[in-house]
């Protein structure tokens, strides 16, 4: 474990927002991760745990406690017939794991190309793009309880797994340090969603893993902001699912809308809402913006502070519900 002091979170999270945190403790293996615990117990600190920093929102002033940086490497194969399980280190950059299998020819894992992000945050948000989410393709987690010390293996069912949204979520003090999921030899193109169809009637190869990574990655890179450029942490609010009769009252007041069947009602792509029915497509208050090609994305220039980025949202939030009685919900954490 290495420790350093009084790190701008600005270098640490793609928002390029937030104050100094008093300690940053680098882990690179489980045992780094027990060492940093000790040191914030002794310490009498509180702690988040960050990977890439790519779903976060950091607040200015400065962070009293500890961040542990995860950085555990590590790739581990186990191959079963048809099926390959992988057991990755929780810091391994999710792009070099999507890389790594659709490159061997193996399938479950290409439409997730292009999202930022370890693999150890993956689970946390159950990440998903173009008809494919992480629960699919999981298998089990190892989990260090920061309150226990136990470390522990939790399987699909104990992670809770739900729209962008899982058990650890909502449990800070469970950190993941490992995650192994499960492709195959064998698999089928899943080319539903509208981009992808799309790519193919414009006659893209998309008969391999690593073609469709590769086309994935070509289409996201039109729609989203270049992280390297731009102060964002992409799709900012999650997209809303609500209920039969919500959904009926506004398509009598706008007309048909886009819509998809959700376990539990009717998501609605918050993007349509925001660009057609409040013309909030490039709405811009200062530095802050909605991202021109996709609203969904919030955008920070330079200098930007959390506040800022607070207020923004919320007015946005505010704006939606006024107009379409909707309570969107942010994807984006605060640490
Ligand atoms: P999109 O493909 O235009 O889709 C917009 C919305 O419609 C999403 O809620 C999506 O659901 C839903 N949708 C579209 N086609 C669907 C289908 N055939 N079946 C079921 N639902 C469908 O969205 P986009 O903004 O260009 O993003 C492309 C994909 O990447 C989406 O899956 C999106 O969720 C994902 N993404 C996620 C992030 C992030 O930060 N979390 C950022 C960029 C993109 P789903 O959201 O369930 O897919």
């Amino acid at each position: 474990m290495t420790v350093r002091e009084y790190v701008s979170l600005r270098e640490l999270t793609t928002f390029k927002v937030g104050g100094l945190a008093r300690y940053v403790l680098t882990c690179d293996s489980i045992a780094d991760v027990q060492e940093a615990l000790t040191f914030i117990r002794e310490k009498n600190l509180s702690f988040r745990v960050l990977g890439s920093g790519s779903n976060v929102l950091a607040r200015d002033e400065v962070y009293e406690g500890a961040i542990l940086l995860m950085r555990i490497p590590g790739i581990r194969i186990v191959e079963k017939d048809d099926a390959i399980d992988i057991t990755f280190g929780a810091g391994v950059l999710w792009e070099d794991a999507v890389s790594f299998v659709a490159e061997q020819g193996w399938w479950g894992i290409e439409n997730l190309a292009g999202i930022p992000g370890t693999v150890g945050a993956a689970p946390v948000q159950n990440i998903g793009a173009y008809g494919a989410e992480l629960k699919q393709l999981f298998v089990s987690v190892t989990v260090l309880n920061s309150l226990s010390g136990e470390l522990s293996v939790y399987d699909a069912a104990a992670c809770q797994f739900g729209y962008r949204d899982s058990i650890f979520k909502h449990n800070q003090h469970l950190i993941i340090c490992e995650v192994t999921l499960r492709v195959t030899r064998t698999g089928e193109p899943r080319l539903g969603y509208g981009d992808l169809a799309q790519a193919v009637t414009e006659g893209t190869d998309m008969t391999t893993p690593a073609r469709i990574a590769k086309a994935v990655r070509e289409i996201r890179s039109h729609k989203f902001p270049d992280l390297s450029i731009y102060g964002t942490a992409g799709s900012f609010f999650k997209n809303p699912i609500i209920t039969h009769e919500a959904f009926a009252s506004l398509t009598e007041k706008y007309g048909a809308l886009p819509s998809f069947p959700a376990v539990s009602g009717i998501k609605i792509p918050l993007a349509f809402i925001l660009d057609k029915i409040l013309h909030l497509r490039g709405y811009r208050e200062g530095n802050v913006y909605l991202f021109g090609n996709q609203p969904l994305v919030l955008v920070a220039e330079q200098h930007e502070t959390f506040d800022h980025i607070n207020d923004f949202a919320n007015t946005i939030a505010e704006k939606v519900f006024v107009e379409t009685n909707i309570s969107i919900e942010r994807e984006v954490q605060t640490p």
